[in-house]
């Protein structure tokens, strides 16, 4: 006997009605008419707003919930997002403008990312958002531009942390890195802060992204407030926030299952328990972006050949990885693997067979499924791939090979 193979995470955000995929209370059939074509992503509305409720229930109730909209930078999903949370997290002065256009205090929009201009400095500034400041460099030139302006900069040093947060997908902490001050040359940095006169806010402290390990964020979270604590005796005042990171993951591939949000919570509140005594005027934030728009996002194209070449078939459709970079595995993945894929007007179907999906470009990485079993389709079906809602369209190359850009829907 052969082990089962391991299979994609059951799907549970959107409905089958009819055999037909529903988004937003909508048969897929009927919203690409709405939409009037393909390819388009549409993001669900009420599957968002259920994810931040779910995280409400689990996390402790004192901690504070920052959207990271690189995630998904959509102004209507932002606009969402900001009835529903406690603050935005930007990484340019582009994403800033989107979140200032939100009713979030500015005193809750906070700007990472290295490389920050004298321009978006100024804005950020002016706007009275919260820098976590990168380096020393930086924050020379934040004190620069404050003075210039007039305004006193607010500030959060973000911390390069001295640990990693293990089994992500992407790791942002520990070693050298781009990102954040070196915990080890906080305490110099927070003694210039205090010597140039800066409005000092607190900590960012990020260690990885895409993690479906309760027990690793577990670590990553005691790791976490140990060295805040530790680096809170060389601040220039008690830190008003720690932003601990977020990390937490969806299951794209097969044999991936979804994180244990409540143990995380469990786990974090175990872990604050400890330590509140010492942070009393301290916020506790947690930012998320993946984990709150991921699995309510769909990418839909249309069939528009269905071939055969040697015995395999492929259906070709409309949409690829100009749209949509990471389903066809290049976007940071090693081992290309499926995204969960589905006939969307026929999810289920009578006849299934083993196809691959493929986009129209002239290379051989537009695969959007490779292999996969589906129910069988043909010209004017309904490709679509789940988990969707996050690094989709933005995070791809749409210029590549100048075919028509996505749309993009909030239903
Ligand atoms: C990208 C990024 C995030 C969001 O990561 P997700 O995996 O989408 O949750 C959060 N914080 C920082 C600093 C980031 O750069």
């Amino acid at each position: 006997m052969t082990a089962p193979r391991p299979q994609h995470a059951p799907l549970l955000q959107f409905p089958v009605v009819d055999d037909c995929l529903q988004v937003g209370g909508i048969a897929l059939t009927r919203l690409a008419q709405r939409v009037g074509q393909t390819p388009f992503y549409a993001y669900d509305r009420a599957a968002i707003t259920a994810r931040v409720a779910d995280l409400r229930a689990h996390l402790p109730a004192d901690v504070h919930l920052h959207y990271a909209m690189k995630a998904n930078p959509m102004p209507a999903v932002v606009q969402h997002l900001a009835t529903l949370v406690d603050g935005i997290d930007v990484a340019s002065g582009g994403e800033l403008r989107v979140a200032l256009d939100t009713p979030v205090d500015p005193l809750h929009i906070s700007f990472a990312g290295p490389g920050k201009s004298d321009a978006e400095l100024a804005s950020a500034i002016a706007a009275g958002i919260v820098l976590n400041l990168e380096s020393p460099g930086e924050t020379e030139r934040a004190a620069a531009v404050g003075e210039r302006l007039g305004i006193t900069p607010r500030v959060n040093v973000r911390v390069n942390p001295d640990f990693e947060l293990k089994s992500s997908g992407m790791k942002m902490g520990g070693g050298p890195k781009q990102f954040g001050v070196d915990a080890e040359a906080v305490p110099e940095l927070l003694r210039r802060i205090g010597t140039l006169g800066l409005d000092f806010h607190g900590f960012h402290i990020f260690s990885g992204s895409q993690n479906l390990k309760a027990a690793a964020l577990h670590e990553a979270h005691e790791k976490t407030f140990a060295l805040a604590l530790r680096l809170a005796q060389d601040a220039p005042r008690a830190p008003r926030i720690l932003n601990i990171g977020g990390g937490f993951g969806i299951p794209y591939f097969p044999g991936e299952e979804r994180l244990d949000l409540a143990a995380v919570g469990r786990n974090l509140d175990g872990v604050m328990h400890e330590v509140r005594p010492q942070l009393a005027g301290t916020q506790v934030v947690i930012e998320l972006g993946r984990y709150l728009v991921g699995e309510a996002g769909v990418y839909v194209s249309r069939v528009v050949d269905r071939k055969e070449s040697r015995g395999s078939v492929y259906l070709v459709t409309d949409g690829g990885l100009h749209h949509h970079l990471s389903a066809s595995g290049n976007f940071g993945q090693v081992i290309r693997k499926n995204y969960p894929v589905v006939i969307g007007n026929r999810v289920h179907g009578g006849v299934r067979e083993k196809a691959s999906v493929v986009g129209p470009l002239c290379t051989p990485l537009d695969l959007l499924a490779d292999g996969m079993e589906l129910a069988s389709a043909g010209p004017g079906d309904l490709v679509a791939v789940l988990q969707s809602g996050a690094y989709g369209i933005t995070a791809s190359p749409g210029g590549f090979l100048s075919h028509p850009a996505a749309l993009e829907v909030l239903v």
